[in-house]
């Protein structure tokens, strides 16, 4: 019925690597990896690099007041129809790799140069987009751009963060030439786009352990933090009988383990102490005071909510019994987002086709698809992360499993162009 559909044009296997390593090279050393920090030099350079690429691609670009780059492929038949969506970020972490947000960009610029390649001229719209400060690494807090598209923030929410230079996020945009007071300007409605669709890397090991090619995500975790303080006395190791003491790394110890057995016990829950701080920190005297960084994540709010409410009763009991004193800080509380199921099974189905086989699984990294799923149906494809290294130079992705993604991608695409979302 679909002539579009008829036509399954291939993805360009030499132009997607080419343009992989071109993002590569951005912001790139030998020992230190990808430095592509949100807003820094090496990050415009690869906004302008994107930029150029879109416009010889025919797209129209635009950037918002945030940076956040969008180009829009002219040719449609139904042009006033809400465009299809497709990208993901260029900004990377300090000694990033090069996959992690580029390989999703990558992807969608491929999707539209098949398309063209091809003369296809698609119902909807497509619209490509590298949206800006996706990592939390300069300002503490992740996905901004999409946030702000999204409308899940709003601009007096971000304008004051500060990087480790106490540049506020207002000074950093007003530096590199952006719109600080224009940031409202970025936010689109529900309605504004048919889908969002998003390729990246999955960062887990996952894929790559059940040895499947494709991660299809029905959900995104999202991390409830605390910070413990636990205080109880610093006290000679030795003058102290062991019934006169309030140790609080005893303490600390009790609740790290009583967080991997909470999270043990409940499905889909996973819990971490990342960090630990003890004071005074000698040999010789029992720990007066220990901090603790704390992280449960599902893709189930409930049950999440659960855990931690069983995590709250444990840390009192543990600090009652042991006469320490505490503080327990919420430092994030969010929400776990669920995609859009029928994205996940029309992404099933194109894999399906195409003979790869797919894994549907929950993504515990945080992804601008959470933000764009407040406006629009999104969906999510992974591909897989060699012994689930990311957020290192080490990060790798075989091509061919890129290349894959990208076909899957292209499918998807053409389909929900053609169909929209409700008849997937
Ligand atoms: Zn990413």
């Amino acid at each position: 019925m679909s002539a579009v559909r008829e036509l399954a044009p291939s993805v360009d296997r030499q132009r997607i690597l080419s343009e992989l390593r071109t993002f590569a090279r951005i912001g790139y050393s030998p020992d230190g990896g990808i430095n592509r920090l949100a807003f820094s030099r090496a990050d415009r350079q690869a906004r302008q690099v994107l930029l150029h690429r879109m416009r010889s691609l025919g797209l129209e670009p635009r950037v918002d007041a945030f940076g956040n780059v969008f180009g829009r492929l002219p040719v449609a038949r139904e042009p006033d129809l809400p465009p299809v969506l497709v990208g993901s970020h260029l900004d990377a972490v300090p000694g990033g790799g090069r996959f992690d947000g580029a390989a999703g960009v990558v992807a969608a610029l491929e999707v539209v140069a098949a398309i063209r390649q091809h003369g296809l001229v698609p119902r909807r719209p497509v619209e490509v987009v590298s949206f800006a400060c996706e990592e939390s690494s300069r300002f503490g807090r992740g996905t901004l751009g999409s946030a702000l598209v999204a409308g899940t923030v709003e601009p007096e929410e971000i304008l004051e963060l500060r990087d480790a230079r106490g540049l506020t996020v207002r000074r950093v945009l007003e530096l590199v030439g952006l719109e600080p007071d224009r940031l409202a300007l970025a936010r689109r409605r529900p309605g504004d786009y048919s889908a969002y669709l998003e390729l990246h890397i999955e960062q887990g090991r996952v894929l790559e352990e059940t040895g499947a090619r494709l991660g299809i995500v029905e959900a995104i975790a999202a991390p409830t933090r605390f910070r413990l303080e636990l205080v109880g006395r610093a006290d000679h190791s030795g003058a102290t009988p062991m019934p006169f003491r309030r140790d609080a790394l005893a303490g600390a110890a009790e609740v790290i383990l009583a967080v991997e057995r909470l999270a043990r016990e409940a499905p889909g829950v996973v819990g971490t102490v990342g960090t630990i701080r003890v004071e005074p920190g000698a040999i010789n005297v029992v720990p007066g005071r220990a901090e603790l960084a704390i992280d449960v994540r599902s893709r189930d709010g409930t049950t999440k909510a659960t855990v931690v409410a069983a995590l709250r009763d444990e840390i009192d009991g543990i600090a009652r019994r042991r006469g320490l004193g505490y503080a327990l800080q919420t430092l994030t509380d969010e929400e776990p987002v669920v995609l859009h199921p029928a994205l996940a099974a029309l992404l099933e189905r194109c894999a399906q086709e195409r003979g790869a086989p797919a894994l549907r699984m929950v993504s515990g990294a945080g992804h601008d698809a959470m933000q764009m799923a407040r406006i629009c149906p999104a969906g999510m494809l992974l591909v897989p992360s060699r012994e689930g290294v990311s957020h290192s130079r080490q990060e790798w992705t075989p091509p061919d499993d890129i290349v894959l993604g990208t076909q899957i991608l292209l499918d998807a695409v053409l389909h929900l162009a053609e169909h929209g979302v409700s008849a997937s």
